[in-house]
């Protein structure tokens, strides 16, 4: 992979370099009425080392019928909010014509978000829509764990010339995200610093956590790992939130939370090892998981084949040679690289649990 080389991404050329705290972007799931941008937005002005106001004014939804986002219309309450805090804008945007109407409102930061990022049509159309513009953009992580898909974005972007680019982190859809909404799949990132070392890399705890509680560890480990910032969403009055409404801090509670995150961290080296590990151990309980969802199924399978030895009216299946099936394996075995009497013990041991002799002839 020679990402690294082809894209010079540099952090210190980025408009949202970190300094001694990590740059903080916050604002509501979904820009709802002025009102509600303005009191969020004041109640935000205040909090330190905020510098990002984010709003959604498109939203992907799973289902039609619920909110989709106000539109075009929030976008001139993102430049009131703009006129009135100072504080920088950023929405999200899906395709070229959200672009064009974005920047035309004066947008500061356009964000790609997890389900644009997974289709490669709607990112290059993105792309071809910023060609020769100079605006920071955002890119989130597609939904599904594909590290190429999102390394794939960066650079659709990165040819068509825009070089202030970050990253977010919200999250994956995984067979199991317990406890979060979005599984982090901390290893994800460091394998992507890996290759793209300069990319300012954002924590949007809102989307891994789900909900309020889980916020601070979320925030804490990002930036344990040394995340250039984090990403929350905020809102005057969570309880009235049209999306999003179990994930959203007061401004007073994400002050609240900024002001207790520990950021005296002295060794992301050692998270970042921690982080690789964690992720090592999920992955072999996920596949001892796997290995056990095996043997149940091969058990139903043969339950299934003694009803079919028992009915008369049935022929009996096929008796095979166990020495045949066992040699097979075997050799499975050689090419897969495990050890051939571990294969051999646990294969009799299924074999003898399961009574299937006379399936097999010995
Ligand atoms: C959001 O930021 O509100 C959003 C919908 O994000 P994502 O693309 O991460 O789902
Ligand atoms: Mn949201």
């Amino acid at each position: 992979m020679n990402t690294s080389t082809t894209m010079k991404l540099c952090k210190s050329s980025s408009t949202l370099a970190k300094t001694d705290r990590p740059v903080i972007i916050a604002g509501p799931c979904s820009a709802e009425s002025e009102e509600q941008m303005l009191k969020t937005a004041l109640g935000l002005q205040k909090l330190q080392g905020l510098s990002v106001f984010r709003a959604g004014i498109w939203k992907p939804r799973t289902r039609p019928g619920h909110f989709q986002g106000v539109g075009t219309v929030g976008l001139e309450w993102l430049k009131t909010v703009k006129q009135e805090t100072g504080l920088r804008t950023a929405c999200e945007v899906a395709h070229a014509k959200h672009v064009t109407e974005a920047l035309q409102h004066g947008v500061d930061i356009l964000i790609i978000g997890a389900h644009t990022t997974v289709n490669s049509f709607l990112v290059q159309d993105i792309a071809d829509a910023l060609q020769g513009v100079d605006v920071p953009v955002l890119v989130k992580n597609p939904v599904n764990p594909d590290l190429m898909l999102w390394i794939g974005a960066l650079e659709r972007l990165h040819h068509s010339g825009i070089k202030d680019l970050g990253v977010v982190h919200r999250g994956f859809s995984t067979m199991d995200n317990a406890p979060y909404r979005n599984h982090p799949k901390w290893d994800h990132v460091v394998e992507l610093r890996k290759v793209l070392p300069e990319i300012p890399v954002y924590c949007d705890s809102s989307h891994i956590a789900g909900r309020r509680s889980l916020l601070r560890p979320v925030s804490q480990r990002a930036l344990n790992l040394d995340y250039d910032g984090l990403m929350v969403e905020a809102h005057y009055n969570p309880a009235l939130a049209l999306s999003d409404a179990q994930q959203q801090l007061m401004p007073q509670e994400l002050d609240m939370l900024l002001q207790t995150l520990d950021y005296n961290i002295d060794d992301a080296d050692s998270a970042r090892k921690g982080a690789q590990l964690e992720e090592l151990r999920k992955y072999i309980e996920h596949l001892d998981d796997e290995l056990l969802d095996l043997i149940a199924r091969r058990s139903r399978l043969s339950a299934k084949l003694n009803d079919y030895m028992d009915a008369d009216t049935i022929e009996a299946p096929q008796v095979v040679q166990w020495d045949h099936v066992l040699g097979d394996l075997l050799v499975h075995a050689n090419s897969a690289g495990v050890n051939k009497e571990f294969v051999q013990t646990i294969f009799q041991e299924v074999r003898k649990h399961y009574a299937q002799t006379y399936l097999y002839k010995a």
